[in-house]
């Protein structure tokens, strides 16, 4: 049984900065995505504080929010069957150094911070997040 759904994708500053976005789109239409929205944009630390509110508390809140908001990022509306799971699959894990071979983060990643994409982790923060960079 297909279950489409739709998950929001960064490619992050470090990602941007190298001019990597449009093989980074390739890979997400090479592997199933479709890609229904995109912009390029370059957030506030406001707004990425708002956007990262869950990680409030941990130590690396500060420098993550300053670095998501140090230049421009590309947001998009990913779909495809399972785009939660999926894109969270082909990302890699957090730390490109733990990150398989052929996952986004292996392939472009710098460092923890600077590990190219971002993911929604579950159907649920997807709906926010999207609304968040799609509808206001
Ligand atoms: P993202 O939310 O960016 O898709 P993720 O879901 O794999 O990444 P989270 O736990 O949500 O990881 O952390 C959000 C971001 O915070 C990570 O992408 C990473 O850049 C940063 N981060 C996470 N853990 C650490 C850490 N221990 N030290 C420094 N930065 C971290
Ligand atoms: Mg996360």
């Amino acid at each position: 049984m297909s279950n489409i759904q739709q998950t929001l994708s960064i490619i992050k500053p470090d990602a941007v900065e190298r001019n990597l976005q449009d093989q980074i789109k390739k890979d997400f239409k090479n592997n199933g995505f479709e890609i229904i929205k995109e912009k390029k944009i370059h957030i506030s630390k406001e707004e990425a504080e708002r956007f990262y509110k869950v990680h409030e508390t941990k130590p690396f809140y500060n420098d993550l929010c300053a670095y998501l908001s140090s230049g421009p990022i590309v947001v998009m509306t990913l779909e495809r069957d399972n785009a939660v799971m999926e894109n969270r699959k082909l990302m890699g894990a957090t730390n490109p150094t733990e990150a398989e071979d052929g996952t986004l983060r292996k392939k472009y990643g710098i460092s923890i911070d600077k590990n190219s994409v971002h993911g929604s982790d579950s159907l649920e923060n997807a709906k926010i997040e999207l609304d968040f960079f799609f509808n206001n």
